[in-house]
């Protein structure tokens, strides 16, 4: 199944410290709504089940993401929008955002929550909008964002009191959270596989991952391409049969580094994007991957 996050823009209303979408300076860049919405056909086209419109704040552009959202739903495309909930101040304007919502298709909200979200947005916001798409029939959950330290243990019992779906994330240490102080993480020895599903940037540039993917600037790792100069259909194939892609999604993160001789007591120190980082925003050790590829393919159990 294709899947694909897509950037509509990367402009938000807010400045979260923990921001992985986002270096220091934000670009506030924005497609072209009549191209983003030729783009949708053809990702269409190209077998795409599943779109979920992705950071910056896509309530900012509310009337485009609606046209969005109703196209994909035309499309027989699932559809997901990630918010801060900004535009949820009170009951009036949840119901009167998640009402449109509806109507025009969508699937699924996704509700972002964290202790830096809530410095700048009302946790209410985040009830209200919840409440909001349990009264219209919307599924929603809540991405309650931790770097699992006390300080967020109230926030976390403030979704438990009112009992709202939520899910723990773990930060992302990339973009402007790459400044944050680490936690100090205890663990098992994880094997950190990543379904990896590609992103499309509002300047059409598209990565394989949608997560820290676009932030390795020594290797351009995971860059497929630009949407103006190739096909939907291409880049979708250039992700899905990069050998070393592959090996991120059936072997994981972990026994690739392994393999290329890091410490088991060291992997277990960095989080699966921070340890995916060191192994490929380095120009040797990818070029040493691939050239080893026979063999660390066969790297398995
Ligand atoms: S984390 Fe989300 S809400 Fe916060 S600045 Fe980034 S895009 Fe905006
Ligand atoms: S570990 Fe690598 S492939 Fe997986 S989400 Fe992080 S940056 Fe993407």
């Amino acid at each position: 199944m294709r899947k694909l996050a897509f950037g509509y823009s990367n402009r938000c209303n807010i400045r979260c410290e923990h921001c992985v979408a986002t270096e220091e300076t934000p670009d506030n860049k924005k497609m072209d709504l009549e191209k983003a919405l030729e783009i949708i056909v053809e990702l269409a086209k190209s077998g795409v089940s599943g779109i979920s419109f992705s950071a910056g704040e896509p309530f900012i552009y509310f009337n485009d993401t609606l046209k969005l959202v109703k196209l994909c739903s035309q499309k027989n495309i699932y559809t997901r929008i990630v918010t801060n909930s900004f535009w949820a101040k009170s009951k009036e304007s949840a119901d009167e955002h998640i009402v449109q919502l509806k109507k025009s298709g969508l699937c699924q909200l996704r509700l972002s929550y964290s202790r830096w979200h809530q410095k700048n947005v009302n946790k209410l916001n985040v009830l209200n909008a919840a409440r909001s798409c349990e009264e219209n029939g919307l599924e929603y959950y809540i991405s309650f964002i931790s770097d699992f330290s006390k300080e967020d243990d109230q926030h976390e019992q403030f979704l438990r009191t009112n009992k709202l779906k939520f899910f723990p994330e773990p930060i992302i240490y990339s973009g402007r959270a790459d400044s944050l102080e680490r936690r100090n993480i205890q663990t098992d020895y994880q094997v950190n596989c990543c379904n990896m599903n590609p992103y499309l940037a509002p300047n059409l540039d598209m990565y394989a991952c949608c997560d820290a993917g676009t932030h390795f600037p020594d290797t351009n790792f995971f860059y497929l391409g630009n949407l103006s100069k190739n096909s939907s259909e291409h880049l979708f194939n250039k992700s899905e049969t990069d050998p070393l892609y592959k090996l991120i999604r059936s072997m994981g993160i972990t026994n690739i580094a392994s393999y290329a001789g890091m410490k088991s007591r060291e992997i277990i120190t960095y989080s699966k994007c921070e340890l995916c980082k060191i192994l490929f925003n380095n120009p040797e050790m990818v070029a040493r991957l691939r050239a080893e590829l026979p063999r660390l393919a066969g790297w398995n159990r």
